[in-house]
C-alpha cells in the first residue's frame, strides 16, 4: 500500500462511528505481554458495539484482514507484524454493571479480569477470585475459558453478548461450549462484546484475602519478572506440561532471547530481545523432545497470530 492509499484508508477508518484511535504501523510488542511483535498496519481502538460492527463491515468491504485482540496476554505476534487491521476494545467495553442484590454482574469485553475480580470482591460478590491475577480482558478470558486455582470462567459465566455476522447474539455458557482453554468461538468468527456473570454473596474481606493469597502464590511460582504469555502449553490429559518439560532436561533451554523459565518450566519467557521466531523454534524443540522422550504431544496454549 503506497503512502497516499494508506493515509486515505486511515482517514476512512477514523471516520467510522465509535472509533477512538487509529495508529499506523503500531508496534505489537507494545500491546503484548510477551513484548514481541512487529508493526500492526492499522492499530484501531474501538469504543462501541456499533463501531465494532462498522469496522468489521469496512474490513470485509475492502478485503482487509481484521482481528481483535484483548490485552495480548495469550498471544505471540509475528516479527514481521500484521497486515490489515488489529483492533482492541475500550470506551463502552470498559463498563461494569453490578446488581448486588441478585449477584448478577455484566462486564464489557475490554474490562480487565483483575479489575473485575477486585471490583466484585469489594461489593461482596464472590466467584471471580481465581481471575484476580490473570492479566487478560473479559473478552479474551471468555474466548480462552481462562482459569486458575480450581476456578474457570465456565463456573461463573451465565452468558455473553457476541457480534456474529452483523447481529448481536446472546450466547449462554453452554452454547459457548466452554471447556479447558476452549470455546466454540475459537473455531468460528464472533466478537465477544460483554460477559454476564452470576456471583455469590460473601464477606468482601474474605474474597479480597483470597485474591491476595492467590496472587502471592503466583508471585512465588511464576516468572512474573520476565515478559511471557503465561503457560506456553496446555495441560496434557493425565500429565503436567511443566513436569514433563523439566524431566526432559529442558528447564532453562534457550533459543535466542527466548527461554524455558528456570522458575516454572511451563512458561516460555522473553529474556530480552526475543523474537517470535525464537519462541516458535523453542516451542518446536520442546514439543519434539517431549514427544520423543515421553511419548506425549504438547499443544501450545499460546495463540500464534
Ligand atoms: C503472567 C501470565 C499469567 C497467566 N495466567 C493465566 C492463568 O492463570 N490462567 C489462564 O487461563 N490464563 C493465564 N494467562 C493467559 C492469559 O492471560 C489468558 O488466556 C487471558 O484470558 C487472555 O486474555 P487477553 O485479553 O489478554 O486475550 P488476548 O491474548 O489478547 O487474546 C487471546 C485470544 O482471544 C481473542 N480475543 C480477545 N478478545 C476477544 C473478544 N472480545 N472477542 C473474541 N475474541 C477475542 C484473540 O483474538 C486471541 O485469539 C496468563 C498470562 C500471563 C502473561
Amino acid at each position: 500500500m503506497d503512502a497516499g492509499t494508506k493515509n486515505n484508508t486511515l482517514q476512512r477508518i477514523e471516520a467510522l462511528p465509535g472509533i477512538l484511535a487509529v495508529l499506523p504501523e503500531e508496534p505489537l510488542r507494545d500491546h503484548t505481554t510477551f513484548r514481541i511483535g512487529g508493526p500492526a498496519e492499522f492499530f484501531v481502538t474501538v469504543g462501541t458495539a456499533e463501531g465494532a460492527d462498522a469496522l468489521i463491515r469496512f474490513a470485509g468491504g475492502c478485503g482487509m484482514p481484521l482481528r481483535f485482540l484483548g490485552f495480548g496476554s495469550n498471544v505471540l505476534a509475528p516479527d514481521e507484524g500484521l497486515r490489515g487491521i488489529t483492533a482492541v476494545l475500550a470506551g463502552d467495553f470498559q463498563e461494569i454493571r453490578m446488581d448486588q442484590a441478585s449477584g448478577v454482574v455484566k462486564a464489557g469485553a475490554g474490562v480487565s479480569l483483575a479489575n473485575l475480580a477486585a471490583a466484585t470482591a469489594k461489593e461482596g460478590l464472590a466467584g471471580l477470585a481465581f481471575a484476580g491475577g490473570i492479566p487478560g480482558s473479559v473478552g479474551g478470558g471468555i474466548l480462552m475459558n481462562a482459569g486458575a486455582y480450581g476456578g474457570e470462567m465456565k463456573d461463573v459465566l451465565r452468558e455473553a453478548e457476541v457480534l456474529i455476522d452483523g447481529t448481536v447474539r446472546t450466547m449462554t455458557a453452554e452454547e459457548l461450549q466452554l471447556s479447558y482453554r476452549h470455546s466454540v468461538l475459537m473455531e468460528r468468527p464472533g466478537l465477544i462484546l460483554s460477559g454476564t456473570f452470576v456471583l455469590q454473596k460473601e464477606d468482601p474481606e474474605k474474597i479480597l484475602a483470597e485474591i491476595r493469597e492467590l496472587n502471592h502464590r503466583r508471585q512465588e511460582k511464576q516468572p512474573l519478572n520476565y515478559p511471557s504469555a503465561g503457560s506456553a502449553f496446555k495441560r496434557p490429559e493425565g500429565y503436567f506440561a511443566a513436569a514433563l518439560i523439566e524431566e526432559c532436561g529442558l528447564k532453562g533451554k534457550q533459543v535466542g532471547g527466548a527461554a524455558v523459565s528456570e522458575k516454572h518450566s511451563g512458561f516460555i519467557v522473553n529474556l530480552g530481545g526475543a523474537t517470535a521466531a525464537d519462541v516458535r523454534e523453542l516451542i518446536r524443540v520442546v514439543q519434539e523432545t517431549v514427544a520423543e522422550q515421553k511419548g506425549v504431544r504438547l499443544e501450545p496454549e499460546i495463540r500464534i497470530l
